[in-house]
């Protein structure tokens, strides 16, 4: 028995907050993605409102 969402290595958070990340203000990336995230769970396609979260989180370290 596999569990598909165990597989992504995720890095160690100390908390993994179930709410959404927000957006960078004026940013054109975090506005791409969340847009992409809204759109996708407008739909619910849930896989990818979760990879738009990573990747938000992600960006979100790109940020100053
Ligand atoms: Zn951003």
């Amino acid at each position: 028995m596999s569990n598909p969402r165990t597989t992504m290595a995720a890095p160690v958070h100390v908390v993994d907050p179930p709410v959404s990340p927000e957006p960078g203000s004026g940013c054109d990336v975090c506005g791409a993605l969340a847009r992409e995230r809204k759109e996708a769970a407008g739909v619910g396609n849930w896989s990818t409102v979760a990879d738009c979260n990573v990747e938000l989180r992600r960006h979100h370290g790109e940020h100053t």
